[in-house]
């Protein structure tokens, strides 16, 4: 059955919502959030808006409510990590405004509590873990990139010039992301300034050689946290604030147009327009595989940027 749901997902575009939380202080607030249905259905509540107006419902393969853990969510996305060991290319991306849990769902909020693991240290220990299975047929390695792409910018986090860097275990990977979080907050004076306003790529490459006929097969892992999709008010930003703003617009709907041109099987597809989607061009299409997570705030002064986000992840889908 998991052979046949991998199988499934080849070439296509799968988009998983998560709806944050509350946070502790905000424990009486209401929700914009009406609704999650059983078949991936979401209807989302416009106070600001009366009657049918004020109600949409949105579908996708997957809707996780704010009670849904790090482990529920993480158990949805791993036959897609199992299938970059048979050599598959696969990415993965969090979308949403800041603040809505992008972070949170691909990092988690504590490198040190396994628990509270996002996908990407969860993704890295099951590609070791499944490798080490299958060490009689196939000898795998793995080689991991950490990059950040920012006003159209490509910089390298682990390394200098952003070299591939090898790894053995679960404990190196977590080594080179601590490194990779420091060495993001260099020269930037709030990392979560920063980090909320450009890309995050970590790439994983997987080689295998099976062992008796010597034929080897590739694979690759993109885990991706985009940058916030909230819309700058052209009115309030100027100067470096508006650059950034202009390319965090510019990247994200040249994403959205590539998913977009893939889902509709167009003889046409825009990789050139940013340096996001010619970065991610080989995993895109073909018989990669995309899972997007699309985030929302709950909070009803955040309703005007879920309802945009909901209308991206639907237009991918
Ligand atoms: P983003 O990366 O989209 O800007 P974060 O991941 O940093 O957002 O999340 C914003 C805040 O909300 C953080 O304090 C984070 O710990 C919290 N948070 C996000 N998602 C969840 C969740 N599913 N459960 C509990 N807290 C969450
Ligand atoms: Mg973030």
């Amino acid at each position: 059955l998991l052979y046949n749901q991998v199988q499934d997902l080849k070439g296509t575009i799968r988009v998983y919502c998560r709806v944050r939380p509350f946070l502790s202080s905000q424990s009486n607030m209401k929700s914009t959030v009406d609704y999650i249905g059983e078949n991936g259905n979401i209807m989302i509540v416009n106070p600001q808006k009366q009657g049918k107006e004020g109600r949409r419902v949105f579908t996708f393969n997957k809707v996780f409510g704010t009670n849904v853990t790090q482990q529920q969510i993480y158990a949805d996305t791993q036959p897609l990590i199992r299938s970059v060991l048979d050599g598959y290319n696969v990415c993965i991306f969090a979308y949403g405004q800041t603040g809505s849990g992008k972070t949170y769902t691909m990092s988690g909020p504590d490198l040190t509590t396994t628990e509270s693991w996002g996908v990407n240290y969860r993704a890295l220990h099951d590609l070791f873990s499944i490798s080490k299975e299958r060490m009689d047929a196939i000898e795998y390695e793995v080689g991991v990139q950490m990059i950040e792409i920012y006003n159209e910018q490509l910089n390298g986090l682990n390394v200098p010039d952003a070299s591939l860097v090898p790894v053995k275990c679960t404990q190196d990977v977590l080594e080179l992301m601590k490194l990779g979080q420091r060495n993001r907050a260099v020269g930037a004076t709030a990392l979560n300034e920063r980090s909320s306003r450009s890309h995050s790529i970590i790439t994983v490459h997987v080689q295998g050689k099976e062992l008796v006929s010597g034929s080897t097969l590739k694979g690759c892992l993109h885990l991706v946290d985009l940058a916030g999709s909230e819309r700058v008010d052209k009115s309030e930003a100027v100067g470096e604030r508006l650059k950034e703003a202009q390319h965090i617009n510019r990247s994200l709907s040249a994403l959205g147009d590539v998913i977009y041109a893939l889902a509709q099987k167009s003889s046409h597809v825009p990789y050139r327009n940013s340096k996001l989607t010619q970065v991610l061009q080989d995993s895109l299409g073909g018989h990669a595989k995309t899972l997007m997570f699309v985030h929302i705030n709950p909070e009803v002064n955040a309703v005007g940027e879920t309802i945009s986000t909901l209308k991206f992840a639907e237009r991918v889908s």
